[in-house]
């Protein structure tokens, strides 16, 4: 076989460098006198939840960004959370208001992401934003997303008329890393749960992003010899026959899962790494962006509100 090996994209690394460089524009934006804020609404006690706001609350600290926790019990109505919401949407000091999904189920979840102010929604949900970006305006873009196309960027990948094949077409990824990519002039396929032939189709990419939420599915016959995947995928594994068919003879794996009981796996399967020109591992690739986003969309949420005209330093 080929000696030729995948480039890894390391998510770790360029997650750190975006952090550094938002901090320091966080510092500048203090120096004039505007402090970003985040608040974040974590409802109840959903265990992956706090662990994801928890690591959220850290990453404002390292920037610098003023970060404020709301937690309301499990058992609030649409209308208390909504309320909370138009109160922080009032407030001058904060800049960015993240309501954490999931929701419980007596509340009406898409009510309430209505409510965020388009301004201050730096998940990029509100349906504002969903138009901004499909009209290339300026305006704030989901996480994940915005993630993957600072991998490409920083990674050097050509993307202008590449041909990109992204499989998922949910709202919180597919869709938006399917207009980013369209954006920025690649020729751009959506694949989901319908597509007939989805091997031929992916084969044919140049970058391949797969947004499913399947262990493994996109295997090495899916993937053009050369191109660029981009895993968002990430599904935690838990049994031994299914840990072996992805990693078995991965020492470092086998270390982890035999001492922690799982392991995290994306949507591509990890013998991908032997076609594939650079893709994103799991852990460790598109994960680690999606906080730094966040970090970069509070701070284009102030300056887009209350700030002044210095350049954005994410992409878009
Ligand atoms: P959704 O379940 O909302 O969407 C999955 C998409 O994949 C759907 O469009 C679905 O098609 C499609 N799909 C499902 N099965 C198949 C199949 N067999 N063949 C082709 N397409 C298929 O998931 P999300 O978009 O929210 O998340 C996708 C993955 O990304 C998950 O593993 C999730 O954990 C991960 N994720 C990671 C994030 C991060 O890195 N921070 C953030 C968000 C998500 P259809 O529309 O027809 O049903």
């Amino acid at each position: 076989g080929s000696t030729m090996s995948a480039t890894i994209l390391d998510g770790n690394k360029i997650s750190a460098e975006i952090k550094s460089e938002v901090a320091a524009e966080v510092a500048e934006l203090k120096a004039a006198g505007l402090r970003p804020g985040l608040a974040v609404v974590l409802v109840g006690h959903n265990p992956a939840s706090e662990i994801y706001v928890r690591n959220k609350v850290k990453a404002c600290e390292l920037t610098g960004i003023y970060s404020e926790q709301h937690t309301p019990p499990e058992t609030v109505s649409t209308k208390d959370l909504l309320q909370l919401v138009e109160s922080l949407n009032r407030r001058d000091d904060i800049d960015g208001i993240l309501v954490q999904l999931p929701l419980p189920k007596q509340v009406d979840a898409k009510k309430v992401l209505l409510a965020v102010s388009p301004e201050k929604d730096v998940d990029g949900f509100h349906p504002m934003n969903v138009g901004y970006l499909s009209t290339v305006r300026p305006g704030l873009v989901p996480c994940t997303p915005a993630g993957c196309m600072e991998i490409l960027r920083r990674s050097h990948i050509q993307v202008e008329g590449a041909e990109a094949v992204v499989v998922g077409r949910s709202d919180i990824v597919g869709k938006p890393v399917a207009m980013l990519l369209t954006n920025a002039n690649a020729t751009v396929t959506i694949c989901h749960s319908k597509t007939h032939d989805l091997k031929e189709v992916c084969r044919r990419a140049d970058i391949l992003v797969a947004a499913i939420g399947r262990a493994g599915m996109i295997t090495p016959e899916y993937v053009k010899p050369g191109s660029t995947v981009i895993d968002v995928g990430i599904n935690r594994i838990t049994d031994r026959a299914e840990f072996e068919k992805y990693f078995a003879g991965d020492a470092k794996r086998e270390a982890s899962f035999t001492k922690s009981g799982s392991t995290l796996v994306g949507d591509v399967h990890p013998k991908v790494v032997e076609i594939a020109g650079a893709f994103t591992p799991v852990p460790g690739g598109v994960g680690p962006l999606t906080i730094a986003m966040l970090m970069a969309n509070t701070v284009k949420a102030t300056k887009l509100r209350r700030g002044n005209t210095v350049q954005s330093i994410v992409g878009d």
